[in-house]
């Protein structure tokens, strides 16, 4: 019986494991390609002021064009992370981003911001400050026009380390949200003494929230929270007129979701804007 035992152990690569191995090395091997040949790509969500129903901001993605397929950041942002090569990938997504709000104000949109997601490496990079600086000058794009997202479990590692980034962002006059907040498993203690601007409810306390009385709950507590620190409050993932009705009675400021947009490409994001202010709901 424990010959059978040791058996199993020695066969613990299993013929799937290795086959997932396989893909994974092969995947990442595409990915070093990828950064060499420039193929990624920034989509651009919208992100609507509610009272006014006006588009404030936008939110850049990351995508990949694999050939004929465009992946979506969940089939390899986490092999970016793992290898460091978020680092490169990141400081690329960072500069896209703001030269292409740049230009979006130089064609007249200049009350327009951009959000950049970060993932913990690029946080945890003691140059992020410098790099972001150095971005702004090129691009030239206000340090009041970028908003970093960040999770609330990259703050909690390093809390002290990460406190001195993000007072060093903030005095560059950069914003910070907190990205899938309520998601994260985390105290709340960091609220007290972290420059943060903004809170981004998780879109699965959106999803269904005008039936979901927990959903509802969860999502006007969040807004209660943001607004008695004098935050700001952003929904994301909202999909119905209904979800939308919701967040405007319950005085969130802000919506982003398929219901507004989808995820553009930076040649529709013009369209768009020029197309949204003919569409507003309940002006004031
Ligand atoms: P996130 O920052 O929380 O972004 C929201 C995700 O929800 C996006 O998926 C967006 O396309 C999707 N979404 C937007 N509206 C709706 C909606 O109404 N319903 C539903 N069901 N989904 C909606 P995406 O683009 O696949 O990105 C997934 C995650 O990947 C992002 O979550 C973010 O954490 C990460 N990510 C994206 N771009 C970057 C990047 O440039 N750098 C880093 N480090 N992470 C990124
Ligand atoms: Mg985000
Ligand atoms: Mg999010
Ligand atoms: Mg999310």
């Amino acid at each position: 019986k424990s010959k059978e035992k040791g058996r199993n152990c020695l066969t613990w690569f299993t013929p799937v494991m290795k086959e997932h191995a396989m893909e994974r090395l092969d995947l990442e091997i595409a990915l070093r390609q990828a950064i060499q040949a420039g193929e990624f790509v920034l989509h651009y969500q919208p992100k609507m002021n509610i009272k006014t129903g006006k588009i404030y901001g936008i939110e850049a993605l990351i995508r990949w064009k694999k050939g004929p397929d465009l992946l979506y950041p969940d089939t390899f942002i986490s092999i970016l992370e793992e290898t460091g090569m978020i680092i490169p990938v990141g400081e690329w997504v960072i500069r896209e981003a703001c030269s292409q709000c740049a230009r979006w104000h130089q064609a007249g949109l200049s009350h327009l911001s951009v959000s950049v997601n970060l993932s913990a490496k690029q946080f945890q990079h003691p140059q992020l400050d410098v790099q972001i600086a150095q971005i702004l000058k090129e691009t030239g794009l206000p340090p009041s026009s970028l908003e970093l997202e960040l999770t609330e479990s990259l703050l909690m590692d390093h809390s002290e380390k990460a406190a001195r980034m993000l007072n060093n962002l903030k005095s560059l006059g950069i914003s910070i949200s907190i990205d899938d907040f309520g998601t994260g498993f985390s105290s709340l203690n960091y609220l007290k003494y972290l420059p943060i601007d903004t809170l981004k409810i998780d879109k699965t306390f959106i999803m269904n929230s005008e039936h979901d009385r927990t959903n509802a709950a969860i999502a006007s507590a969040v807004i209660s929270l943001a607004h008695s620190l004098n935050l700001k409050v952003v929904a994301e993932g909202v999909e119905t007129p209904e979800q939308l009705e919701l967040l405007h009675n319950g005085q969130c400021n802000y919506a982003q979701g398929y219901y507004i947009s989808y995820p553009l490409q930076k040649e529709d994001v013009e369209e768009f804007l020029v197309f949204i202010p003919q569409k507003e709901r309940d002006p004031e």
